[in-house]
């Protein structure tokens, strides 16, 4: 195929530039930076075309990887309200992260601002030195 940017003949990627599909060479996709879109492999075409187990859709549904299998004592069965518990844990993982995450800006912030105002400090006194 001839590549839409330099009109070579290897045009061997699929690339979304401004919403776009474009068929570009390898060169070209890398130097627009737009968004490659890979083929899959022929693990995931076969992944896709598997039949999933039910364990499987609950554990993925859940947001659980699907190799790490959830322990369960042979009397108890997988309730809906087991599944909003994992959600919920995740999300408060996910609120965790988020209150450091503003924490450690805003301790940036203050540093920036506390600089600001050593700087106008300095301006003031050097002011104040030219006026005497
Ligand atoms: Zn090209």
């Amino acid at each position: 195929m001839i590549c839409e940017e330099c009109e070579s003949n290897e045009a061997e990627k699929s690339v979304i530039i401004d919403g776009e599909v474009k068929h570009l060479c390898s060169k070209c996709a890398l130097v627009t930076g737009g968004v490659i879109v890979e083929k899959p492999s022929q693990h995931q075409v076969d992944e896709s075309k598997r039949m999933w187990k039910v364990k499987e859709i609950l554990t993925r549904s859940a947001g659980l990887p699907l190799n790490k299998s959830i322990e369960i004592s042979k009397n108890k069965t997988i309730t809906l309200d087991d599944l909003r518990q994992v959600n919920k844990d995740k999300k408060s993982s996910y609120l965790l992260h988020a209150e450091n995450r503003i924490k450690r800006e805003a301790a940036v912030e203050r540093n920036d601002a506390e600089k600001i105002v050593d700087e106008a400090k300095d301006i003031k006194d050097e002011i104040e030195l030219i006026d005497e």
